[in-house]
């Protein structure tokens, strides 16, 4: 995929976010400024609130309190489908009974594009993952890894301004883990939109990001870049967190 097809990356700013169900507080006075074009990861352990900022973003659930900016503009002005974000999740499976191609061009007959457009995008798209030899192919017949590299080509066919990713890679066994860390770094450096990434492995987080968040209990704990949380973590949270597994 040529840069010249991909828009640039958009800001994202979280302004004093709070996000509850029912008593629970999920999120707390949540405020963040994602620059455009940054690969930016929401690293912390299970229940810190994680999920729940990325889908704020895409519009599958709205803040309780505060405001969210997407390039400036309010997202209680921007329905979810003019927000211009991909997304890849861990269980976001491709629809069984389309073949590779017909997954991948899904968002873009949503988004009523003519065939001929189709065919070039997804071609595109598939050849930045490395499928182009398998547009004929149906999800079961091909690996767990090259299906979750068809869902990245689906997120980014329509040239996303935001993409993102939670737990991506859960679901992948160690080594395929390591080969998908690096695909994912020559994404980032091929496509040049805002990358927000949310995992709970720390190995992940320092070696993709540009700078990593630090969450626990719906707080940012720590903001850094990946020398600065693992060489100086700000409080015993970040360095019990940081250091474990590692
Ligand atoms: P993380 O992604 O960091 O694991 P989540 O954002 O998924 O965290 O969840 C944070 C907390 O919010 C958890 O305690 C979870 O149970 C709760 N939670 C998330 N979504 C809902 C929901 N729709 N209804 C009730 N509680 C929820």
């Amino acid at each position: 995929m040529r840069k010249a097809d991909i828009q640039t990356g958009a800001t994202v700013d979280f302004q004093a976010v709070g996000r509850s169900f029912g008593k629970l507080d999920v999120l707390k006075d949540f405020s963040l400024a994602i620059a455009a074009g940054e690969f930016l990861t929401l690293l912390g352990p299970s229940g810190s609130g994680k999920t729940t900022a990325l889908n704020m973003i895409a519009g599958f659930l709205q803040p309780t309190s505060g405001d969210i900016l997407i390039d400036g503009k309010s997202i209680a002005s921007l329905p979810p489908e003019r927000r211009n974000v991909g997304m890849v999740f861990q269980n976001y499976s491709l629809f069984p009974h389309m073949n590779v191609f017909d997954n991948v061009a899904f968002p873009l007959k949503m988004r009523r594009a003519s065939a001929q457009l189709i065919k070039e995008k997804v071609e595109k798209a598939l050849e930045l993952v490395h499928l182009a030899d398998y547009a004929a192919r149906m999800p079961t017949q091909i690996s767990g890894g090259q299906r979750q590299r068809v869902a990245f080509a689906r997120a980014i066919v329509f040239a996303p301004r935001v993409l993102l990713m939670d737990e991506p890679l859960g679901a992948l066994d160690l080594k395929l883990r390591e080969h998908m860390q690096l695909e994912i770094k020559r994404y980032r450096d091929e496509i040049g939109c805002t990358m927000i990434y949310v995992t709970h492995d720390q190995g992940e987080a320092l070696t993709l990001s540009d700078r990593i968040v630090v969450m626990n209990n719906g707080r940012i704990v720590q903001i850094g870049g990946p020398e600065e949380i693992y060489d100086r973590p700000a409080n015993r949270f970040s360095a019990e967190f940081i250091g474990e597994n590692n």
